[in-house]
């Protein structure tokens, strides 16, 4: 799945340009600093200016969305169990 925010293929990309970010920020005497973190969702890399705290309650995931991954994960398995059984590729 892509994400529609800035992503960075590599740790290193995004880095770079949370130190670019940073350093703008800290001649405009701002105290932001910028976060590297790894998404789940496309893999990839963004930045957040978010505390460590504040970006853990968003990524929190609910009762509704561990169900409906659970149920996803079985339904793969299971039609992995019936192609192999099947012989289909
Ligand atoms: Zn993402």
């Amino acid at each position: 799945m892509e994400c529609l925010k800035k992503s960075f293929e590599t740790k290193q990309e995004a880095k770079e340009r949370k130190e670019q970010i940073d350093k703008v920020n800290q001649l405009n005497k701002d105290n932001t600093r910028m976060r590297v973190y790894h998404c789940k969702k496309c893999g990839k890399y963004h930045l957040t200016s978010m505390s460590k705290k504040k970006f853990k309650s968003t990524q929190k995931i609910t009762k509704e969305e561990r169900d409906r991954r659970r149920i996803s994960y079985l339904v793969n398995v299971e039609s992995d169990y019936w192609l192999n059984k099947l012989g289909i590729e």
